[in-house]
């Protein structure tokens, strides 16, 4: 399997090179060369397997030029062998036709953990194999970089540096990040929003000398390995509750647009899935795009869902490259434009394309909290914020007609991860599991920085450069 650029203008490569540059030198976005495709009995059969064995089987598709079967299996037995749940992802029934799939049972409490467990593995061994060392760096809203940190902090061959805007993120999310103390583990605490975090990961990407000096690779959902292990749980879930080849619907918080393309992925290869519904927070970019051709970024809101407090979704680009049927030309004018008037109307050709497979919507602060409270009142069971989103959003989606038959919301992380929002909605406060329970005893260490790529590239240069 080769990867394109979306913009198409860079090289073809393999699965590893895919994985090693994580961004095209274009500045597009790997995508597979052409969908691997995998039938209904077929996804029956691979959804059916213990996780580990079901990954194993789809990461083949993607990866195996790159990787045997054999190692990718022992790569996917000791990644989801650090989950506490044996089913890693278990899917628990709320309502006759309405599913909650708990992606949180890694070792970071959140479901970033399904690709970046992975990912640690695949880079030891590619690295490995060429003999070098890489820098990466990641921008985080929170649980990236505590996913990325947990995978990769006893990789020799990575240094690995996470970029979290200073008081935007809950204080577990924090801990979990900045008590990781190793040699080649770096947090930076920028003054400024997500946005600027990325935005400075973007800038240090375009520096060629810098990128070589420091031998800078992302682990950010633009890298298409991590998307392609996250289409595993949407199988394992499908098989788990579909009758015959019958379409389901899910749900998944949104904010990066890299879980719920995960499923359109998914869908694509094969799996029956009827809708996808994109649930927003107050943040809503993705819902005013595919609900009204609207991808304007507005200023960051902090919210109670801080993962999801992103405008600019890096993975919808790969959406609109396959709404527009992979014109790459077309999408570089789309994106240069959007990068000059920092705005976009989509065409509506292309909105008709997205709405074949999505549907969205958007749920306020208060929505939010009251949604964790109704569920704690009809279950018994604290939701963490991202959850409650999904929640809410499906519901509503559903009592407009626009989602019918079977519901699978994505449950994205533990209620631990987020104890101020859930103590507000129900003033109950979720514990964290007993190995989390020393977290706030533990030393930290972060560098910090103002929001300017100058700075952030100095200090990174100090502690990895040549
Ligand atoms: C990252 C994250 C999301 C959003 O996922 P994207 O892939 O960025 O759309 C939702 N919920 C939680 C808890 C997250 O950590």
């Amino acid at each position: 399997m080769k990867y394109i650029s979306t913009r198409g203008g860079a090289a073809p490569v393999n699965f590893e090179g895919a994985l090693l540059a994580g961004l095209a030198p274009d500045g597009g976005l790997y995508m597979p060369e052409s969908w691997p495709r995998i039938p209904a009995d077929e996804a029956r059969r691979i959804g059916g397997l213990p996780y580990a064995q079901a990954a194993t089987e789809i990461l083949a598709l993607f990866a195996g030029e790159s990787f045997t079967k054999e190692e990718l299996a022992a790569m996917t037995a000791e990644a989801y062998g650090t989950f506490t749940d044996d089913r890693v992802a278990p899917l628990v029934k709320l309502a006759p036709e309405d599913w909650m799939l708990e992606l949180f049972h890694g070792p970071t409490l959140a479901f970033k953990d399904f690709a970046m467990q992975i990912l640690g593995r695949l880079f030891d061994a590619a690295l490995e194999r060429r003999d070098r060392r890489l820098t990466i760096i990641a921008a985080t809203s929170g649980d990236t970089g505590s996913a990325a940190i947990e995978a990769l902090k006893s990789c020799s061959r990575v240094n690995v540096v996470v970029l979290h805007p200073e008081g935007r993120v809950s204080a577990v999310q924090q801990r979990m990040m900045t008590s990781v103390i190793a040699p080649n583990v770096m947090n930076i605490a920028v003054k400024g929003s997500f946005d600027d975090c990325q935005a400075i990961v973007k800038t240090l990407f375009a520096d060629e000398a810098f990128v070589r000096d420091v031998r800078l690779s992302g682990v950010n959902s633009i890298n298409w390995a991590r998307l392609a292990a996250q289409t595993v749980y949407y199988f394992t879930a499908w098989a788990q509750i579909a009758d015959g080849d019958e379409a389901v619907n899910f749900v998944v918080p949104t904010g990066n647009f890299g879980d719920v393309f995960a499923g359109y992925a998914a869908k694509r290869m094969g799996l029956p899935i009827a809708k996808l519904g994109v649930a927003a927070n107050a943040n809503d970019i993705l819902h005013r795009a595919i609900a009204y051709g609207d991808y304007t970024p507005a200023s960051v809101k902090p919210t109670a869902s801080p993962s999801m407090d992103i405008q600019v979704a890096s993975n919808f680009e790969r959406l609109l490259f396959e709404a527009k049927n992979r014109d790459a030309n077309a999408l570089r004018h789309v994106m240069e434009d959007f990068a000059a008037k920092k705005g976009m109307k989509i065409d509506e050709e292309t909105l008709i394309a997205i709405r074949e497979d999505f549907v969205s919507d958007a749920v306020s602060m208060e929505e939010t909290l009251a949604e964790i409270a109704r569920h704690y009142k009809e279950t018994g069971e604290l939701i963490d914020p991202h959850t409650a989103v999904g929640r809410a959003a499906a519901m509503r989606l559903r009592q407009m007609g626009a989602l019918d038959g079977k519901i699978v919301t994505l449950s994205t992380a533990h209620p631990a991860k987020f104890p101020e929002a859930v103590e507000e909605a129900t003033g109950k406060s979720p514990a964290l599991p007993a190995s989390y329970a020393d977290l706030f005893d533990r030393p930290e260490e972060m560098e910090r920085a103002p929001a300017d790529p100058q700075e952030v590239k100095a200090l990174i240069r100090g502690a990895f450069g040549n």
